[in-house]
């Protein structure tokens, strides 16, 4: 199976959604095997979920909190989040990480929450470019995986954004994604036994059309989770048509 998810980020208005999503659908030939999901911002993910409603195309909701209601403002639950039309969730997206502390503490029971309201999580991880030039980007990525020894049941997927790479322009190498690729694989058959083999591993970072054909022929990536390119219908049509 392979995944093309657009990663909106903090972009787009309504607008921009209903024209994007009017633009992707009058040319999407959906391909078996190949996922098309979209992760919009939260006001969006109502208005993309209808516009999207009866086609291939999913809703992915950026992040949500792992508690099922309650006191906690400006948050959003995962119930909430499939109930407006979502069937997953990014968690722990390095800018996350980065600008609102998510941790390996707050993201495993985020990846419980998910997987017990039957949303796909999908768990980010990737080092910084300071922990690459020490040499610790696999001991990095070890301790971000290291939750999954307690993954729920349910499927599960993991993208790994080298933090250098992402909106940037500047790509990982082949030869980079390979090496954490296959690093990654081996951690889940460690952590999750026979079911990690199954587990798709996406690759992010300045993921383009020109760049996404030769990043797909690395083993063990399952597809890309991209954010700039991802804003132009006319180039997440082209990644899924690479893709598929
Ligand atoms: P980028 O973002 O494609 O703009 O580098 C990827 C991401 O952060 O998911």
């Amino acid at each position: 199976m392979r995944m093309v998810v657009a990663n909106w980020k903090m972009n787009h208005l309504r607008r921009d959604a209903e024209a994007f999503c009017a633009s992707l659908l009058g040319a999407y030939k959906p391909v078996d095997g190949v996922v098309a999901a979209i992760a919009p911002p939260f006001p969006l993910i109502p208005v993309v979920s209808r516009l999207v409603a009866g086609s291939a195309v999913r809703v992915y909701a950026q992040n949500a909190h792992a508690e099922a209601k309650g006191a906690y403002t400006g948050e959003v639950s995962m119930a909430m989040a499939m109930d407006a039309g979502c069937t997953g969730v990014l968690l722990g997206h390095s800018e996350r990480r980065q600008y609102n502390g998510e941790t390996e503490a707050t993201l495993l029971p985020k990846v419980k929450a998910a997987a017990a309201q039957g949303l796909l999580p999908m768990l980010c991880v990737g080092e910084t470019l300071a922990q690459r030039d020490a040499g610790a980007t696999l001991d990095v990525l070890r301790g971000q995986l290291s939750i999954l020894a307690q993954a729920p049941e349910g499927p599960i997927a993991v993208a790994y954004e080298p933090v250098w790479a992402i909106g940037t322009g500047r790509v990982a190498t082949v030869e980079q994604i390979a090496e954490v690729h296959a690093f990654i694989r081996k951690e889940l058959l460690a952590l999750m036994g026979p079911r990690g083999g199954d587990v798709p591993i996406l690759y992010g970072g300045s993921v383009t059309p020109d760049n996404f054909q030769d990043i797909l022929k690395v083993p063990h990536v399952a597809g890309g989770l991209v954010g700039g390119a991802s804003l132009d219908p006319a180039k997440f049509l082209k990644l899924l048509d690479i893709a598929a």
